[in-house]
């Protein structure tokens, strides 16, 4: 269900949070184990500026809805919206990023806005499978969601794409936002 929201009296603080493209040998978690970054937008309904073009708009903006239609956060765009979906080009061995302003008072800590980016350094060698993949995991990030399971689109490595194909929110995935908003 969506539920009005407090708007909360905030101050500024910065975060970044990125996701590696490294090929690692490493355990994600447990199954459907979601973790959440411990803030949130204001309101489960979201203004966005999406201003990739391209193949990175397909992936980004069928990331956008996917988000938007499986769970009970609504994305609705907006080209003065403080959260920005955009590309960088970097080789930095990511294959997207994501940096957030929050700020925090005695409620809890609030996403003041959010820059989610696909690297098109290393998206130049993906899929549009997997450009989507990057773009739901980074979406995932600005909308509060941490690392999780291998087989979840906030694995913690890209390459567990091409493993388990998830480019569009999982249950767990969805689980974690339904429990944020
Ligand atoms: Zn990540």
């Amino acid at each position: 269900m969506k539920r009005p929201k407090i708007r909360t009296r905030v101050t500024a603080a910065a975060a970044a949070i990125l996701i590696s493209s490294a090929l690692v040998l490493v355990q994600g978690g447990p199954a459907n184990a979601y973790s959440l970054y411990g803030c949130k937008w204001s309101s489960a309904t979201i203004s966005i500026r999406n201003i990739t073009a391209g193949v990175y708009s397909t992936a980004s903006s069928a990331a956008i809805l996917s988000w938007s239609n499986l769970t009970d956060v609504t994305l609705t765009a907006s080209s003065s919206s403080p959260f920005v979906v955009t590309t960088y080009n970097a080789n930095d061995g990511l294959a997207g990023k994501t940096t957030m302003s929050t700020a925090t008072n005695a409620f809890g800590c609030t996403i003041t806005g959010a820059n989610a980016a696909g690297n098109t350094y290393t998206g130049a060698s993906y899929s549009a499978g997997k450009k989507r993949f990057a773009y739901a995991h980074e979406l995932g990030h600005a909308l509060g969601l941490n690392h999780s399971a291998n087989n979840t689109v906030m694995a913690p490595f890209a390459s567990y794409y091409d493993t388990y194909l998830n480019n569009v929110p999982t249950t767990d995935d969805i689980n974690g936002i339904n429990a944020i908003y």
